[in-house]
């Protein structure tokens, strides 16, 4: 059978009762034989995560504030666990190394590393794998870029040499100097992708504590649907918008290497889960495959009179926007208009600015500025196909009551992107749900 690459969350590993269940898991299937883990996350909801401990010793240590106790809270957490399973391992000597770089002025990236590298040394002790440092395996350029294509060379020629291996997630190093060097938060999942491309895994096991991907916010949908089947480009497109349960840029190397990813849930490890596939696998019945949606976001619209005739328009007010460096989401266009979408806390203090910009380099006829509009965007592979989709969209949001203020298919043809006024967001999505499912 192919290898399984299995990637295990903070909760999964946050106490012994969770590393009981990774065993069972493990043990369960022989496939599985490359584990990427993070460090031990929240076990309830007060809970601190070690990586934030670790990074709050760090400035700590940085404002010359003893941090001595609070990194006993970490290792305690650590010495608990091993104390539990009757793992047999030497994390002291661990520990006292990495108590020496931090007096001696480590970086911090070095210290939020140690969560994981912790994580993983145990874990490798309890399930009686070797454990394999990602240290010189996943390398980075001097301007902190990913060198994807050096990484899986490296990470393939070292795991070929283990049958079965635990893995630390979230780090690697700069492949000039050889210092550690963090991947942004969350980026377990990005190791994990890593992994399973290089050993050409049959399928990415993402175990968190959810058992996939839901149609909608839960909290805005009462026991949505859950998604069995969804695209990569689906999946972009839905946690671009907000529904978030891997890294962004977890998708890219197995997307490349046409990996499945498989989300599963550790405390319901007998639940399916969600697969998240290249292929069209949805079903032909199904016209969606999820909303999801973001607020606030503030619309600068430009109106001129003749703006179609008038050459580099466009540029130029993108420019205002790329000066100030500002990202922005949409850009509907009329004849003589033209709006930028933009995510309210790209804008923060620079508005002002902006306009005065905008106003100096278009000498447009009006500028107005709306703000706390939500963007939602259905999704599905489905709705290329399907006559009719914005028509229920638009019938389901007027028997609400709710007004659009923005409309836009994407071109490629697998989402409606709707702008309503924030407050009307969360009812909006509740009309767009119940018409579809
Ligand atoms: N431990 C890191 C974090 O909390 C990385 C991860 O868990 O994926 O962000």
């Amino acid at each position: 059978m192919g290898i399984k690459v299995a990637k295990f969350g903070g909760s999964s590993v946050a106490d012994g009762i969770q590393l009981r269940k990774i065993e069972q898991i493990i043990k369960s299937d022989p496939d599985r034989r490359y584990i990427v883990v993070s460090a031990p996350g929240k076990r309830f909801d007060k809970d601190n995560k070690i990586t934030d401990l670790l990074f709050m010793c760090k400035a700590q240590a940085d404002h010359n504030i003893p941090y001595e106790q609070l990194f006993q809270v970490i290792t305690d957490r650590y010495s608990a666990i091993a104390f539990t399973l009757g793992v047999q391992v030497d994390l002291e000597s661990h520990y006292e190394e990495i108590r020496q770089k931090m007096s001696a002025g480590c970086s911090e990236d070095y210290i939020a590393s140690r969560g994981e590298y912790l994580s993983a040394i145990l874990v490798a002790a309890f399930l009686g794998f070797d454990f394999v440092d990602t240290k010189d395996l996943i390398v980075f350029d001097h301007k902190g870029r990913l060198l994807a294509e050096e990484t899986n060379k490296r990470l393939s020629e070292e795991l070929a040499k283990h049958e079965y291996a635990v893995i630390p997630g979230f780090y690697g190093s700069y492949a000039d100097i050889g210092e550690i060097k963090v991947l942004s938060r969350g980026g377990s999942d990005v190791t994990g992708s890593l992994v399973a491309r290089a050993v050409k895994a049959e399928i990415y096991e993402n175990w968190t504590d959810v058992s996939g991907l839901l149609m909608a916010d839960p909290r805005i949908i009462k026991d949505p649907m859950p998604i069995e089947y969804i695209s990569y480009i689906e999946l972009r497109e839905l946690s671009y918008m907000g529904a978030s349960v891997l890294h962004e840029e977890a998708v890219f190397p197995v997307r490349l290497a046409n990996i499945p990813i498989n989300i599963r849930n550790t405390n319901a490890p007998e639940d399916p889960g969600t697969i998240i596939t290249t292929e069209n696998t949805y079903n032909n019945n199904k016209v969606l495959s999820g909303i999801a949606g973001k607020k606030p976001f503030t619309v600068i619209s430009i109106y001129k009179n003749m703006m179609n005739k008038e050459i580099g328009f466009v540029r130029r007010a993108l420019a205002v926007l790329e000066d100030q460096e500002i990202n922005f989401d949409h850009i509907p266009t009329g004849i003589d208009s033209l709006s930028v979408v933009i995510e309210s806390k790209e804008l923060e203090d620079k508005l002002d600015d902006v306009l005065a910009s905008l106003e100096q380099s278009l000498r447009p006829d009006e500028i107005t500025v709306t703000e706390d509009i939500a963007m939602i965007a259905v999704v599905g592979l489905g709705l290329a196909r399907t006559i009719g989709v914005a028509a229920r969209i638009t019938a389901a949001l007027a028997d609400e009551g709710i007004n659009i203020r923005m409309l836009n298919q994407g071109t490629n043809e697998i989402n409606v992107i709707i702008g309503v006024e924030a407050p009307d967001f969360e009812r909006a999505i509740r009309a767009i749900y119940n018409a579809f499912v």
